[in-house]
């Protein structure tokens, strides 16, 4: 069965948003472990983390998705901020040792006038060190549209980071559709190139998660700007296929369309029904 949800606000807490999910239709879902435009992070409150992996259990919610917030640039140019990606990052997957199920996605960053070298060896030095912590929850690097200096466009960049960290195991890559679309991959028209160049590339045992959006640009625009399911450039029934694929149909799909719950609900259902 397609397990399928959508980012949801972690205002309310864990239990709230295991509520919500199933209210929706979802069977697994994302949220931002802080403020995705940074700042601390609210005390976890265990009780609330306990009671949800009991619903979660109950109500078959899985392999949910933590989003570590957009400021953290792990290839940025100022070592304080630096120093502060890694910290935060640090600090979400101490939090997220309490929640054994989840994956940890975060963006790879951006390289401003240092050039895709230096970036790349910095992600990767950090994750190092990050992984010198022993956390358990697997990290996924997200694919990128390719704005500005924005890394993690291209699987290329993505492997060459991968194949730079001392040990990648627990590392893996989660794609985006309106990413990867503004990024250059047609989706549309070559699914099954576009796949087979990620496996031949990264190989699709590295793929953890998708995140299904729609895209309000064209192929290859760079822009980045999420579109409701079927109301984009991506169209309905691309996201028909992506949601089938058979080296696809077993991994969580999130969506992070502009929608409210009642819009996410609409569209879980219409995915669902591709499936059945
Ligand atoms: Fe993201
Ligand atoms: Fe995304
Ligand atoms: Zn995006």
């Amino acid at each position: 069965m397609l397990r399928i949800g959508c980012h949801l606000s972690s205002a309310k807490g864990f239990l709230a948003m295991g509520k919500e999910a199933v209210r929706i239709g979802a069977d697994t879902f994302q949220f931002f472990t802080r403020n995705p435009r940074g700042g601390n992070a609210k005390e976890l409150d265990l009780v609330d983390v306990a009671a949800y992996l009991e619903f979660a259990e109950s109500n078959g919610i899985a392999q949910i998705i933590a989003h570590a917030p957009y400021t953290l640039n792990a290839c940025a140019k100022d070592p304080g901020i630096r120093e502060f990606t890694y910290r935060t990052m640090c600090d979400d997957l101490s939090r997220l040792s309490h929640i054994p199920d989840a994956m940890y996605n975060f963006h790879p960053g951006s390289h401003v006038k240092q050039g895709a070298e230096a970036g790349i060896q910095y992600i990767a030095d950090m994750l190092d060190r990050i992984h010198g912590h022993g956390y358990g929850t697997p990290i996924l690097l997200e694919t990128m549209a390719g704005k500005g200096t924005e890394m993690g466009r291209s699987f290329e960049e993505l492997q060459s980071i991968l194949g730079r960290v001392e040990d990648s195991s627990s590392l893996g890559v989660c794609l985006d559709t309106c990413h990867v679309f503004d990024g250059g991959y047609d989706i549309v028209g070559s699914l099954e190139q576009v796949l087979a160049e990620f496996d031949a590339v990264i190989g699709l045992g590295r793929l953890k998660a998708i995140h299904l959006n729609d895209s309000k640009n064209g192929l290859g625009s760079r822009k980045d700007r999420h579109e409701k399911i079927g109301k984009g450039e991506i169209g309905l029934e691309a996201f028909r296929a992506l949601v089938r694929h058979p080296r696809l149909k077993s991994l969580p799909f999130i969506l992070e369309t502009p929608n409210d719950l009642d819009g996410y609900q609409r569209e879980i259902a219409v995915l669902r029904g591709f499936c059945t």
